[in-house]
């Protein structure tokens, strides 16, 4: 029986992975559930997987918290010190889903405490990608990439080595609005930019993959992952997102990971690896699907792309600043405060307006990441006004 933590548990990750962990109870020992906010679907996931701990991120909903847990032997904690805590009580197989760079405290100290961390929370490892790596590296715990396209490269890399690499091809939809012009992308609703036309998704995921400012991490997250170096990187636009993306060798073989776009087969293939287990998705059926296509990227339409690439380029803290931009425009544009296109132009404002020295501890990263915030905040309040 393997222990497993969820941090995210509510969300459209961590649901998907208990989706898979309820299929086959006995294999698993639930020790922690975290959410951030959603005390009801926390209690309920909690009881339901007779977990030990159930931590909620907002310290003002322990109470509710533990009244919705009561008589059900599940403790209940809350706050950022409790997620980071039960991180640390280091279960077998820890997936991290928590949204946004609020995930890199609790992912350090799942890797710090040296069992198999499955990564989704992309946020946490552009903001600070060389430390996380140099802690995995550290206490030798396992990283598995569960973003589809960080997955499928791992799975392609398998008996390959990254000496051999000459490419590695990251595949994107190029999000609902793909084939938009810039002034057809003024007058975007959030609920348009929710509504993936491939994935189902948390909403902060589906306005980046509409954006593009996702493939923009993405593309700095493999560079963490997979340093080949960023020249030999680069993003495809494939609409059907059936290849979730390649690795091209040095003798021009190039292998794909193909696969119904469900995340539960990354998370799947996470949860058993260097296994496989058997899951409920869709079988691919290229027959029916009958043709994929391809387009270059277009960084002008989608400047988020240029943005990320030159963060990457920069490096140090740069990434940090612009994914801590990117948080604050992208909740800005869901309340309705700011428009579809001033996402990007914030994010850029933000990157020149501010620099910090390479972080040298998660500390100075959480600063940088502050503060890139709060000139967000400013840089919006001026385009408002
Ligand atoms: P969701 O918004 O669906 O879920 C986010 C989860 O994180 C919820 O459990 C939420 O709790 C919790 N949370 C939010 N803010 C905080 C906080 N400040 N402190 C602690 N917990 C918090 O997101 P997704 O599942 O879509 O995405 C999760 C991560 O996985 C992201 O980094 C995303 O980029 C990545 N990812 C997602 C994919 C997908 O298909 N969804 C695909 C690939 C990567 P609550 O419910 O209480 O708000």
């Amino acid at each position: 029986m393997r222990s497993i933590s969820i941090f995210g548990a509510t969300g459209s990750v961590g649901m998907s992975t208990l989706d898979l962990i309820r299929r086959d109870p006995d294999a698993y020992r639930v020790v922690a559930l975290t959410a951030n906010s959603d005390v009801d679907g926390l209690a309920r996931l909690a009881r339901d997987m007779r977990a030990q701990v159930a931590v909620i991120g907002d310290s003002a909903k322990y109470g509710a918290l533990k009244a919705a847990l009561a008589g059900s032997g599940v403790e209940a904690a809350a706050g950022e010190v409790a997620l980071v805590d039960a991180a640390r009580t280091g279960a077998d197989w820890t997936m991290a889903a928590i949204v946004g760079c609020a995930g890199l405290r609790p992912t350090m100290a799942a890797l710090e405490a040296g069992g198999t961390v499955a990564l989704a929370n992309k946020e946490s490892l552009v903001s600070a990608g060389a430390l996380m790596m140099a802690m995995a590296n550290r206490t030798q715990s396992t990283l598995l990439p569960v973003d589809s396209e960080h997955n499928a490269i791992f799975q392609c890399l398998a008996g390959g080595s990254l000496d051999d690499v000459a490419r590695i091809t990251l595949t994107a939809s190029g999000g609902p609005f793909r084939t938009r012009s810039r002034a057809e992308m003024q007058d975007i609703t959030p609920a348009q930019a929710v509504a993936h036309p491939n994935w189902s998704m948390g909403a902060k995921i589906s306005v980046d993959s509409a954006t593009m400012m996702n493939k923009g991490l993405e593309l700095i997250e493999a560079a963490h992952l997979f340093p080949v170096g960023l020249d030999r990187i680069e993003i495809l636009v494939h609409p059907q997102s059936v290849i979730h993306s390649m690795v091209e060798y040095r003798d021009r073989s190039t292998l794909a990971q193909l696969g119904s776009p469900d995340m539960r087969i990354p998370i799947a293939h996470a949860l058993a690896w260097p296994q496989r287990m058997a899951t409920p998705c869709q079988p691919l059926d290229l027959a029916r699907i009958g043709r994929l296509d391809f387009e270059a990227p277009d960084p002008i339409r989608f400047p988020a792309l240029r943005l990320a690439r030159a963060a990457a380029e920069a490096g140090g803290v740069a990434p940090a600043i612009l994914n801590a931009a990117n948080e604050v425009a992208v909740a800005a544009f869901l309340s309705g405060r700011i428009g579809f296109i001033d996402i990007a132009m914030i994010v850029e404002d933000v990157l020149n307006r501010y620099s910090a020295p390479t972080p040298a501890a998660i500390d100075d990263v959480l600063a940088a990441d502050a503060q890139a915030r709060i000139l967000a905040g400013n840089v919006m309040e001026r385009m408002i006004a």
